[in-house]
């Protein structure tokens, strides 16, 4: 079965950030009324998977259940070559409960250090992971990366999270020094989002 989203069907966005679901709103075009989980009041479930897939899809499936609406979760991070993927799905825990990432940066900086003190291997990627499931029946899930190379210091203040500390393939800026515009182009939800967009609409 084709799995097709009819323009002005009603999505639960599984957050309780406003500006995220603000933001998945434009990335649709507006062709579809959202409502937040926080707004309808739903629990946020634990994230026990041990993938951004499969915890994008255990979000929006909660969501569907719990609402009855079709449902849409996202899932991201960053993930560091030799440190065998991590923060990865921890990548919010590691800023810790002020989410304060410049802690987290640090964090991934003095790790790198332990596991090959120096050894120049500074490769990572984002990912981002978005589920749609539908109330008691199926869900699509895609993936979108974007790879480059980790700097440090951090440089720049213009992005979110850990973009002052990565660098894109083939650019020379940190995503926390690139026009965000720039950066929207070729980020791992950008990503994500076409190929979600291939998938449904
Ligand atoms: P989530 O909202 O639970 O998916 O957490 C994702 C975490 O990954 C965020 O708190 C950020 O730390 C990090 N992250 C995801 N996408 C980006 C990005 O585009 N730039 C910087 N950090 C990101």
């Amino acid at each position: 079965m084709a799995l097709k989203l009819e323009p002005g069907t009603r999505l639960v966005v599984a957050t309780h950030n406003p500006g995220k679901a603000r933001e998945l709103a434009e990335i649709l075009e507006n062709r579809f009324p959202l409502v937040t989980a926080g707004e309808l009041g739903l629990a946020e479930p634990d994230e026990t998977e041990t993938s951004f897939a499969g915890n994008a899809l255990l979000k929006a499936r909660a969501a569907a259940e719990a609402s009855g609406l079709v449902a849409l979760a996202d899932d991201s991070g960053l993930s560091v070559a030799v440190l065998d993927g991590a923060p990865g799905i921890h990548s919010a825990r590691w800023a810790g409960p002020a989410r304060d990432f410049t802690l987290a940066m640090a964090k991934v900086e003095a790790r790198i250090e332990e596991e090959e003190a120096g050894a120049g291997d500074l490769a990572a990627w984002f990912t981002c992971a978005l589920a749609v499931a539908w109330p008691g029946g199926p869900a699509v899930v895609v993936e979108g990366r974007v790879d480059g190379t980790l700097t440090f210091p951090p440089r720049g203040d213009r992005g979110f999270g850990y973009d002052p500390i990565f660098v894109p393939e083939g650019g020379t800026q940190t995503f926390g020094e690139m026009d965000p515009a720039a950066k929207e182009a070729m980020s791992h939800r950008a990503r994500a989002f076409a190929k979600l967009k291939a998938a449904l609409l």
